[in-house]
């Protein structure tokens, strides 16, 4: 059966939700593990063994789901500057959301609630852009968005939803039926940490400062620019904010993130890290893109994208007088980007992680994660990117 007992196996479940939407008799429940993942729990006496669970699992039907080609590659660079500032990598999903959005139509992504739980949130609100745009290093609830994601879809509106590989395969597949009006992008994804992660150490860093944080950037360019974006936060301190860069604990959470100590264990085996993609658009950052293409100004960002299907090309074609756009090859994003020819390899590290965790939180990440300018040095090798190895250079000398 599916479900192998009650819960399926950590590494066959990515945490989608679908199953539990989808289930005709309500007898799936969404439940934590130890690790604080999202994993479904099915109650048996309720259960009709239907087999829809499994039908809709991405993790079981990847092939079904993926291209049956590699999509055409770009560097891509929003040409309005807010919005290119806000966004994490070059500001293809605003453009993209921003044209969805002057249409009628819905936008479907993660967005922060007011207590910085993360969520899919379905809008056609132009306000709640702000809440959607930049990178959140944890894993989106998807709770009933699929299910909303349908309604909208069957009154003929557009939707553009977008979510790691394994979310957007979830949508198709609990859909089962192609849709004209849906529209999705994939991005790269290395792998996903569980909120309780994110959640212990904001709390640690409420607590270091006695205040409330009320905003999060993973990716923040105002400081370094893109190529050496830091985490950073505004928090509430008497009623005051007081912003909140290079924060050791915040450079540490960061820290674990890249190190991929504290992923999903399906995000070791995901079927889709590899080339043939699952959304129509594919969006990532083009590390070590000024080794490829001259692009004037890459401080704010540029974007890897590959148009997979041929709605993509037409999207791209609707958007492109926005756009700085460059043809680019599959095979020089990959380069960095790993996550384009297979899986994040699940480091020996990974147990430790979670057993120190839940014991001493903070103490985990400032003794194992502290950051470090050796640290930054090897990041900005492996990002490859000048601008970034010239900025550590700098770093360096002024603390000297
Ligand atoms: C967990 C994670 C891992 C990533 N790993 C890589 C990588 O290895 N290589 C790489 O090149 N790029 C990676 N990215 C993608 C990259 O950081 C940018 O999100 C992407 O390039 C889109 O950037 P943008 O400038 O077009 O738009 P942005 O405005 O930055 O777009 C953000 C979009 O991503 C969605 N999003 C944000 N956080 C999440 C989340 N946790 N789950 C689902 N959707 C989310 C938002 O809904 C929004 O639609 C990762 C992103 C995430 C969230």
């Amino acid at each position: 059966m599916f479900f192998n007992g009650i819960r399926p196996k950590a590494e066959k479940c990515c945490g989608c939700e679908g199953c539990r939407e989808i289930c005709p008799k309500s007898a799936i429940k969404s439940t934590e593990d130890t690790d604080g993942f999202i994993i479904p729990e099915v109650n048996l006496d309720l259960c009709v063994e239907c087999g829809l669970c499994e039908k809709v699992c991405p993790m079981s039907n990847a092939d079904k789901i993926t291209s049956s080609t590699e999509g055409t590659a770009y560097a891509a660079v929003n040409k309005n500057g807010t919005e290119l500032s806000q966004s994490s990598s070059g500001g293809v999903f605003s453009l993209i959301a921003d044209y969805v959005l002057n249409k009628g139509g819905f936008i479907s992504g993660a967005a922060f609630d007011s207590t910085l739980n993360l969520c899919h949130i379905v809008t056609n609100h132009s306000d709640d852009m702000q809440n959607l745009r930049g990178s959140k290093y944890l894993q989106s609830r998807m709770e009933n968005t699929y299910t909303d994601i349908k309604s909208i879809l069957n009154t003929g509106k557009l939707v553009y939803f977008v979510g790691t590989g394994c979310q957007v395969a979830g949508l198709k597949l609990f859909l089962r039926k192609d849709y004209e009006n849906l529209i999705t992008s994939d991005i790269l994804c290395h792998g996903v940490p569980p909120q309780s992660v994110f959640n212990e150490m904001i709390k640690a860093v409420e607590s270091k400062y006695n205040g409330k944080i009320k905003k999060y950037s993973f990716r923040d360019k105002s400081v370094w620019g893109w190529s050496c974006s830091s985490s950073s936060s505004n928090i509430e301190i008497r009623s005051k904010l007081k912003y909140l860069g290079n924060e050791p604990l915040q450079q540490a959470y960061f820290n674990a993130f890249i190190k991929a100590d504290n992923y999903r264990e399906s995000c070791y085996v995901c079927p889709y890290a590899q080339s043939r993609r699952a959304g129509d658009i594919t969006l990532g950052d083009f590390w070590g893109v000024e080794k490829y293409i001259p692009i004037k100004d890459i401080r704010k960002g540029v974007s890897a994208i590959l148009v997979n299907t041929p709605k993509g090309h037409q999207l791209i074609n609707k958007i492109k007088n926005n756009l700085n756009l460059f043809p680019a090859s599959i095979r020089d994003i990959e380069h960095i980007n790993r996550t384009l020819v297979e899986p994040t390899p699940r480091p020996a590290e990974r147990e430790l992680f979670f057993k120190k965790f839940k014991e001493n939180p903070e103490m985990t990440l400032m003794t194992y994660y502290k950051p470090s300018m050796k640290r930054d040095f090897v990041y900005a090798l492996k990002s490859n990117s000048v601008t970034a190895k010239m900025i550590i250079l700098v770093k360096k000398v002024l603390k000297k």
